[in-house]
């Protein structure tokens, strides 16, 4: 399954990251998953929960999962507009865009640690 290969990247990005004392230390993990990322957040949660079922070492670290909107940059006028409905049209000066400047990123975002 997609999502569960994308814990084990996560878990894996982590255990590079920081020495194993600091990982005992780990709490919760902030994930941004932009809305065109093919990433449903719901089997992101469940595949993390599988992962943690049989009592992995990371049961006590919660992960918390930000939906990113989809913002795209015109080419013409620069203004940043946010889409909606996947409309991909400039709100200033409503030329069509593809400029992706957000929306298709998956990326850990902050790790809590306890004190
Ligand atoms: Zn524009």
């Amino acid at each position: 399954m997609h999502e569960t290969s994308i814990v084990n990247s996560i878990i894996k990005t982590l255990e590079m990251e920081f020495e194993e004392e600091k990982l005992r230390k780990m709490r919760a993990i902030y994930l941004k998953v932009g809305k065109l990322s093919n990433i449903e957040p719901r089997l992101l949660h469940n595949a993390y929960g599988a992962y943690n079922y049989c009592g992995s070492k990371y049961h006590e670290v919660d992960l918390h999962i930000e939906s990113t909107e989809i913002k795209i940059q015109c080419e013409i006028c620069n203004h940043i507009t946010q889409v909606k409905n996947y409309r991909f049209i400039c709100e200033n000066c409503e030329r069509p865009s593809k400029n992706l400047i957000e929306g298709e990123e998956m990326l850990i975002h902050k790790v809590e640690f306890e004190d």
